[in-house]
C-alpha cells in the first residue's frame, strides 16, 4: 500500500479527477489533501499560476474539501488555519467535527513557527490527534535573490521550529522543505540554496532533532527531499533505516521520482512499508 501524505488539489493544473488518475498510475491508495491558507502578500506570485486560490490562500479548505466529497475513501482531509487569525482554532476544531478533518497541514507562513498563537494552535492539535505539517524555508533560492532584502522565508529557520517541537511535547510535527532538508546535513548550505549538494557532514540538525524528539516526523515530498536524500545515497540508507518509524513518503507534486528513487535503494521491504504507508497509518489511522 502507498498513501501520498502531502499533496495538494487544484495545484498544478490537476483537479480531482486527474489526481485520481494519476493515483492510479502511481499506484498510490490514498493521498493526503493539505491546505496552503498563506495570506497573498506572504506568498510568491508564481503561486497566482499555479493554483486556484481565492481570498483564503493558494490552496483554501474549500479546494480541499470539494475534492475530499467526491472520493473520501481516496483522501485524507488536512486543514492549516492561520494561528495568527483570531478564529483559527474555533476553524480548526469546526473542521474537524463537522468534515472529519485528520491533519493540521500545511503551515507555510511568514512568522516564527514558535509564535504564541502557533504554540496554541499546535497544542490543540496534540489534544485532537492531528499531525503538524510545516514547511521551513530560508528563501535562499531564487526568490531571495533581491540584495538587502529577504526571500520567501517561512517558519523563522529550524531553530525556531525545534523550540515548537519541544513545546509541544503530544503533538507529531513532519518537518518539510528546503529549510527543513537542508540541515540534513552539518554545513551552511542552507544559506545561500534551496537545494544544497554535495556529501551529507554528520552531526547535521535534521538527525540531531530526529534522536532528541520522538515526536517529530520527516515529509520526503518535494524537491528539497528527494535532493537531500540524493547528495549521499550511502548516508540516506543509514538515515532511513535508523528512523525508519518516522519517514512518510509524499510528493507534493505529481511526478514518480521519489518513488523511483526508494525503490532502488534496496531497502528491507518492511522498511519500505513504513515509509511507504505504516507510518502514515500510524499518524492518521
Ligand atoms: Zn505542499
Amino acid at each position: 500500500m502507498i498513501i501520498d501524505s502531502h499533496n495538494h488539489p487544484n495545484y498544478l493544473g490537476y483537479s480531482t479527477e486527474k489526481i485520481l488518475a494519476d493515483m492510479a498510475e502511481n499506484n498510490i491508495d490514498r493521498t493526503w489533501l493539505l491546505t496552503l491558507e498563506t495570506p497573498e502578500h506572504e506568498y510568491s506570485p508564481a503561486y497566482h499560476r499555479i493554483t486556484r486560490g481565492n481570498k483564503d490562500g493558494p490552496i483554501p479548505f474549500a479546494s480541499c474539501l470539494e475534492s475530499f466529497k467526491q472520493a473520501p475513501d481516496k483522501f485524507v482531509l488536512a486543514y492549516a488555519p492561520d494561528p495568527r487569525h483570531p478564529h483559527a482554532i474555533d476553524k480548526l476544531e469546526a473542521a474537524i467535527e463537522l468534515y472529519n478533518v485528520r491533519v493540521c497541514g500545511e503551515i507555510m507562513l511568514r512568522m516564527m513557527y514558535d509564535n504564541w498563537d502557533a504554540i496554541a494552535l499546535f497544542q490543540v492539535c496534540g489534544k485532537r490527534g492531528l499531525p503538524v505539517i510545516v514547511e521551513v524555508n530560508y528563501g535562499a533560492g531564487s526568490d531571495g535573490r533581491f540584495p538587502n532584502r529577504p526571500g520567501y522565508w517561512y517558519g523563522g529557520g529550524i531553530d525556531a521550529f525545534e523550540r515548537a517541537i519541544a513545546q509541544c511535547a503530544d503533538t507529531s510535527f513532519l518537518g518539510h522543505g528546503p529549510g527543513f532538508w537542508s540541515h540534513i546535513s552539518k554545513d551552511e548550505g542552507y544559506k545561500s540554496s534551496d537545494y544544497p549538494r554535495g556529501e551529507v557532514l554528520p552531526g547535521g540538525k535534521v538527525v540531531e532533532m530526529m534522536r532528541q524528539y520522538p515526536n517529530l516526523y520527516c515529509d520526503l515530498s518535494a524537491y528539497s527531499g528527494l535532493n537531500a536524500l540524493k547528495r549521499d545515497v550511502g548516508f540516506t540508507k543509514e538515515f532511513l533505516l535508523e528512523f525508519q518509524d518516522r519517514i512518510l513518503y509524499g510528493r507534493d507534486q505529481y511526478d514518480n521520482h521519489l518513488q523511483q528513487f526508494l525503490n532502488s535503494l534496496e531497502l528491507p521491504s518492511d522498511v519500505l512499508n513504513k515509509i511507504y504507508s505504516g507510518n502514515s497509518l500510524k499518524l492518521v489511522p
